[in-house]
């Protein structure tokens, strides 16, 4: 630390480099180790990466917080949104020009992901942050330098990585949370369900910019409709009652404004677990679970849509069905394909981002517009067949297309935000009233093909550097590319984004993406290495470890990758 502070000194008043001598340098403080592993070198910049290491015998965590891997995570986040509250509690912020004086910390939301920015071992506790090294202009402030890690970081350390410094209620709380709901997720699968949804839950959130739950009073609390109760075993909170939702196809229905799209949205959020009063910890998904839309404009590379659309105009090919510009149904029927083939097992879609002439081809078009001059075979008749032959469970929210009532395993009626099971009386209306409509499909639903992405289409320089940058949710830039994730809804941090950039990059490096490996067989890799190694082994400089990294599933990997707009493919026969 003393060394530190002499070096600090020294360059006070000099060029802003001076601070790069600090690179690669560990410091011995009293309590724990500070590691400066990468140093920007303009203030004006992204800041500098920093990382503490507490010993465990100093921050004395209990073993029962961080063991098994469940609670490490729980802990890492709980951990990390401690850090980054103290940083406005603990230091000053603004020290001159640019980001001086700034400690950040990646800042999670409402989803407990795993992330770079913490880690507790047997060892140690480490936090990843960024720090923005004190300038004026472009000099150094080496004093407020001195202040900022030599007097405030100390006291950031001890107030959020230090076991007694910390509400150990809230901190098991957090914990036991998320590991109950990991527990009810992994026992969907033997009670047949594909999500559960408890009684009490609060699924609407503020607004379309604020994910936190509509403060009581105002949201109805969920409740299990007759008919899917269930009881889900949790490890701490003891049983809970509420909805099963079974495997199968199952359509939620109701008025417009009553509730659908919020219940559907909180299942495809709950493939990942939430924080403490979201409202949502009663709420697990399969972690296969993938929202499918139309998405028209988007670029499609060699996906065989053929069970959905066949005998296009001009000879299109649909069993290798490219394009710049996809349709609201070519878009939708490549999304459902392309999720299949990167494993999803349950589809979740909502009639409002649906295209319509997927969906549904009604009696009286089907007598207008004979099938031979319809391409599109509607999702209507594919839908149990799905099911059927490859497992994969469909919910739709349905609000005007009655015909799936013929389809539907379950039917489940939003009323004033509470939902009934209606799936007797749709039977009776189906056999009553007939929709008159004739199945479209005769044949299999077909294999899903082998695509084996061509590493010479991935091209992340731009110039002579590697320009991979996350733009919030939507957007990742690759090289001279931008690739649209607006429409791939379950990305849901920033950090996802940002790690499903670096992931892309790695598969590139280490030569994932050969020619050989197909799309499943690359992102399975990639899971597999994290599995074993951490989310770190995803960073390009493995002495530059970076702590604002969150871990996206296979599916979302695969969804950037497919809609990268130089994306070539080769099917493997
Ligand atoms: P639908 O898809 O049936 O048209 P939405 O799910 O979009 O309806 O919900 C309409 C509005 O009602 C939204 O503003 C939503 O936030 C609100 N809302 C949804 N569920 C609840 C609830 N349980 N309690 C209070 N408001 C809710
Ligand atoms: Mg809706």
């Amino acid at each position: 630390m003393k060394q530190l502070q002499q070096i600090l000194t020294g360059i006070d008043g000099k060029g802003y480099k001076g601070y790069k001598q600090l690179q690669g340098k560990r410091f011995k403080f009293a309590d724990f180790e500070l590691f400066f592993h990468y140093i920007q070198g303009d203030p004006f910049a992204a800041p500098s990466q920093l990382a503490v290491r507490v010993p465990l015998g100093k921050a004395v965590f209990p073993q029962e917080s961080f063991q098994p891997p469940v609670r490490q995570v729980a802990l890492s986040d709980y951990l990390t949104r401690a850090f980054h509250r103290n940083i406005s509690r603990f230091t000053r912020g603004n020290r001159g020009s640019g980001k001086s004086g700034s400690f950040q910390i990646d800042h999670p939301g409402q989803e407990v992901l795993e992330r770079t920015s913490m880690t507790v071992n047997e060892d140690y506790v480490e936090a990843r942050f960024f720090a923005g090294m004190p300038a004026a202009g472009r000099r150094v402030l080496g004093r407020e330098a001195a202040e900022m890690l030599i007097n405030e970081l100390p006291k950031l350390v001890k107030n959020s990585l230090f076991f007694s410094a910390l509400p150990e209620d809230e901190l098991f709380n957090h914990v036991y949370t998320v590991e109950d709901q990991e527990h009810m997720r992994s026992q969907l699968a033997e009670k047949g369900l594909v999500a559960f949804v408890a009684d009490e839950a609060i699924l609407p959130r503020r607004s379309g910019v604020d994910q936190r739950p509509l403060p009581s009073g105002k949201a109805v609390p969920f409740q299990a409709p007759l008919g899917l109760e269930v009881e889900m075993e949790r490890p701490h909170a003891g049983k809970v009652r509420g909805m099963g939702i079974p495997e199968g196809v199952t359509l939620i229905v109701g008025g417009g404004y009553h509730g659908k799209s919020t219940l559907l949205r909180a299942l495809e959020q709950s493939v990942y677990n939430h924080i403490p009063g979201d409202g949502r910890e009663g709420v697990v998904a399969d972690p296969g679970a993938y929202k499918i839309r139309a998405e028209d404009g988007r670029r499609v590379e060699k996906v065989n849509i053929s069970p959905f659309i066949s005998n296009l105009p001009f000879g299109h090919d649909t069993d290798r069905f490219s394009s710049d510009e996809a349709s609201g149904s070519t878009s939708q029927a490549a999304n459902i394909i392309e999720a299949l083939e990167a494993g999803a097992k349950v589809l979740l879609m909502d009639e409002d981002t649906s295209a319509t002439n997927f969906m549904i081809r009604d009696m009286r078009m089907q007598l207008l517009v004979a099938k031979d001059r319809e391409p599109i075979t509607p999702f209507i008749d594919r839908v149990k067949q799905l099911y059927r032959e490859k497992g994969v469970s469909t919910i739709l929210v349905i609000g005007g297309a009655g015909d799936y009532f013929d389809v539907a395993g379950t039917v489940i009626m939003m009323h004033v935000y509470s939902p009934a099971v209606v799936t007797g009386e749709a039977r009776e209306i189906s056999r009553q009233y007939p929709s008159g409509r004739k199945m479209e499909t005769e044949d299999t639903f077909g294999e899903i093909r082998d695509r084996v992405p061509r590493p010479g289409s991935f091209n992340p320089y731009k110039g002579r550097k590697v320009k991979v940058k996350a733009q919030g949710v939507d957007n990742l830039q690759f090289g001279r590319d931008d690739i649209d994730l607006h429409q791939v809804e379950q990305i849901l941090d920033p950090s996802q984004n940002r790690a499903v950039g670096e992931i892309i990059c790695y598969a590139l490096s280490k030569k994932l993406i050969d020619g050989k490996k197909t799309l499943a067989e690359i992102t399975e890799e990639v899971n597999n290495l994290v599995d074993e190694r951490g989310l770190e082994a995803i960073s390009p400089k493995p002495n530059q470890p970076r702590g604002d990294y969150a871990r996206p599933r296979a599916l979302e990997i695969a969804a950037a990758i497919n809609r990268l707009r130089t994306l070539s493919i080769d099917i493997r026969d």
